[in-house]
């Protein structure tokens, strides 16, 4: 496998020792034994403590790398119900590719970073119409297709095909600054991180080394309390040595995340319909469902936002009336308040102005669309309050009852 070489800026920081490989001195034959050790401790370790996780119990490509993707930023718990849940719905790359992308989003709905679900379809249409539905084994042609990296490329080689690619997820990037001691934040050193994580890799055993050092960062060398006294590689960290691995991997300081003020209807009709939209395809949460709405300018009061955006986006007149719910939510880059209202439908015919779709759906109908998090709590607010709503009608039916009965 080729390697890429060092960044030199941040060598002084680090184990000599693990970058003398080409050279013929004592500190090669060090290093050599270093990386032996670290290797065997850490398969040794991996056969007695590995989690028995549901796609290490297959090699198939497909279901590999739907793991893959779904383990993007998302942990091994949440992903587990929504692995099994894919597989039953589109057992093979076949039915992947041919399901429409309202299914797969729905199948994906609560799992986050929609372009995920999104990719993984194309994905699939790529592998159908190219590959004749075998899931690629190089690497250059697995890392062509939409929502596929470096690493995750080399995951799903390794695991899949056990061949020898390397990794470098969130996980492996913390471990490998805690055992070299990297003094810059881990994304400042990528060339200098994916070198180490070359080295390391037991080429005679792929796939066990990188779940191996997944593992290792996910259940021993974890974020905050590493439990280094049962580590493997305790001996030979350098972040352990000098004590300050609770202060590694250094982090970027980051600004504090913007904040938007969003203004949300839920617009009945007559016939007691609501109104939604389709995302349009490009950006964030693509293709995904939602109430209608949109962000609060300077000095506008949310109802005076709302009645503004509907007429904006989807060319109606609308009242505004109460208050439905508030919603915070967290996206990567920013957060948002989402403030909801029940409104009434005045005149106009919907428009998608600016989105691809708008239905109008009853309450129960709205369970057969893909939403986003923070609109699944809109939903759930409106059937709690639908919920409500039917008890104070039967208890005010049980009243009459009681009083005619007496
Ligand atoms: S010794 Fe501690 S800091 Fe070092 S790799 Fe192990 S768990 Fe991480």
């Amino acid at each position: 496998m080729p390697r890429k070489p060092v960044d030199d800026r941040h060598v002084t920081a680090v184990n000599q020792s693990l970058l003398s490989l080409d050279r013929t001195d004592d500190r090669d034959r060090l290093s050599a034994f270093v990386i032996a050790s670290l290797r065997h401790t850490l398969l040794s370790w991996y056969r007695q403590c590995g989690r028995d996780l549901p796609w290490r119990q297959s090699h198939d490509p497909y279901a590999i790398w739907v793991s893959e993707i779904m383990l993007q930023q998302t942990q091994v718990k949440t992903v587990i119900p929504y692995y099994h849940r894919w597989l039953d719905v589109f057992p093979t790359v076949q039915l992947l590719a041919i399901a429409e992308q309202q299914t797969v989003l729905k199948v994906w709905e609560g799992l986050g970073y929609y372009a995920r679900a999104r990719n993984l379809h194309r994905a699939a249409q790529v592998v159908m119409s190219q590959y004749e539905g075998t899931f690629p084994d190089r690497l250059a042609a697995v890392m062509q297709l939409p929502g596929i990296g470096r690493t995750t490329a080399g995951g799903i080689l390794s695991a899949a095909f056990n061949q020898p690619w390397a990794i470098l997820d969130g996980n492996v990037k913390r471990v490998l600054a805690r055992l070299v001691a990297l003094q810059v934040p881990p994304n400042r050193a990528l060339p200098y991180l994916w070198h180490l994580s070359e080295m390391l890799l037991d080429e005679q055993q792929p796939r066990d080394f990188n779940q191996a050092i997944m593992d290792l960062g996910a259940t021993v060398c974890t974020p905050h309390q590493p439990l280094c006294p049962v580590c493997p590689w305790q001996e030979h960290c350098q972040a352990y040595n000098q004590g300050i691995q609770t202060t590694l991997p250094m982090s970027e300081t980051r600004a504090p995340l913007p904040h938007k003020m969003i203004g949300v209807a839920v617009i009945w009709n007559n016939q007691g319909q609501i109104l939604i939209d389709r995302r349009r395809q490009e950006g964030l949460l693509g293709g995904l469902w939602e109430f209608p709405g949109g962000k609060v300018e300077a000095d506008e009061t949310i109802a005076a936002c709302i009645q503004r955006e509907i007429r904006e986006e989807l060319g109606i007149e609308i009242t505004v009336g109460d208050r439905l719910i508030v919603v915070d939510h967290a996206y990567s880059h920013f957060r948002v308040t989402l403030n909801v209202h029940h409104c009434c439908y005045v005149s106009g015919e919907p428009q998608a102005i600016e989105c691809d779709e708008v239905r109008w759906v009853t309450l129960a109908e709205l369970d057969q669309f893909p939403f986003p998090k923070a609109n699944v709590q809109i939903i759930e607010a409106l059937k709690q309050e639908e919920r409500q709503k039917a008890g104070g009608r039967r208890q005010k039916a049980e009243g009459k009852s009681k009083h005619a009965d007496s």
